[in-house]
């Protein structure tokens, strides 16, 4: 086979390729190892010395013209494709854009921002902790020793190491008070817990997630809650009983909201005690998330029990003061009129935009 019919075979063949992997399939006929163009190379050898010059740049020739044809056609194989690829995802910039969804708070997020701000109208710092707990803030220090039967209510998450996630926000309190003491001992107006200037005043809020080893229609395995505290000289139940009955009315924005307390037991407080607010939904006569009792329950609450006080070092012969917790998903529940917790953290669009 004459170097001409080469050539012209190989434009041949370029041209009736339409992609790149055929395109290389019959490169290899001509450019590969046993192609045309690499035989009439090898054949060199065979020819008389003086003619092998001339043979070898006319095969030299022919080999760059392949080569030439062969990145012509390659181009042209790709520059098809992308008009291929562009006209199937053709794109119409005129067109009215659709991302017109605004983000918006959470209402649980919502909810906590209103507690946080009436707490702070009144005082109230906010304070924050670790949710990786040990068992001594979680438990000891909030007087529910080892084997207590409250841990069993309390079922938590365990880590390595002893380490737990915190079953309420009250461990915040206590790394607080520790801190309120550490630097108090440190100032020269106080000379520890029984003698001298007195502690500055404790007036807190520790909003957060917490954990517990629960999962039906009213619980979740994490969970939002606000505690509160105010340790001073003379605090007393009637303060504590003046700070949330206020606090309810303004949150539920309701100016003669009925409260009760109903006596109960915590640990971590002395006299302890439930709070009921009368039933925001029907107004006190009677429905189904009321149970038909014109009451809703809302938090716990109590006065410091001195035990509490004796793991921080506070002198409780002096200082009084009371806590409370309360669940944040539960007030956002009653405030929305929203009637399945879970709805909280399925992240549904349609659910979570009635609140944008
Ligand atoms: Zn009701």
């Amino acid at each position: 086979m004459n170097l001409d019919e080469i050539l012209k075979d190989a434009e041949r063949e370029f041209a009736a390729t339409g992609s790149l992997p055929i395109l290389d399939q019959v490169k290899a006929r001509y450019l590969g190892k046993s192609g045309a163009i690499t035989a009439q190379m090898k054949s060199l050898g065979a020819l008389p010395v003086e003619e092998r010059k001339a043979a070898g740049a006319r095969i030299n020739q022919v080999k760059d013209q392949v080569e030439a044809l062969l990145r012509e056609r390659r181009d042209a194989i790709q520059a098809a494709e992308l008009e291929r690829q562009l006209a199937a995802e053709s794109l119409d910039v005129t067109l009215p854009g659709r991302g017109d969804a605004v983000a918006s708070l959470h209402p649980v997020t919502r909810t906590l921002a209103r507690i946080e701000a009436l707490f702070s109208s009144i005082g109230f710092e906010v304070a924050d902790g670790p949710e990786i707990e040990t068992d001594f803030y979680n438990f000891t220090a909030l007087n529910i020793p080892e084997n207590h039967p409250a841990r069993a209510m309390h079922d938590t998450f365990y880590l390595e190491g002893g380490n737990l996630l915190r079953t309420h926000t009250s461990p915040v309190q206590v790394r607080y008070m520790q801190n309120v003491m550490k630097l108090a001992g440190q100032s020269q107006e106080f000379h520890g817990p029984t003698g001298g200037g007195a502690l500055p005043p404790i007036r807190i809020i520790a909003p957060g997630r917490v954990y517990r080893c629960d999962s039906d229609v009213t619980h979740t395995p994490m969970f939002h809650q606000v505690e509160g505290l105010w340790v001073d000289e003379s605090i007393s139940f009637a303060d504590l009983k003046g700070i949330l009955a206020d606090f309810m009315a303004r949150f539920f924005e309701r100016d003669n909201l009925p409260v009760r307390f109903r006596p109960s037991f915590f640990p971590f407080t002395e006299p302890s005690a439930e709070m009921d607010i009368g039933c925001v939904i029907c107004e006190g006569a009677g429905c189904r998330v009321c149970s038909h009792t014109g009451w809703l329950e809302v938090l716990g609450c109590g006065m410091v029990h001195p035990n509490v006080f004796g793991h921080v070092g506070i002198d409780a012969e002096r200082y009084q003061g009371f806590a409370f917790g309360l669940g944040v998903e539960r007030l956002a529940m009653l405030r929305y009129g929203v009637d399945d917790l879970r709805l909280f953290f399925e992240n549904d669009v349609r659910f979570l935009k009635q609140f944008a």
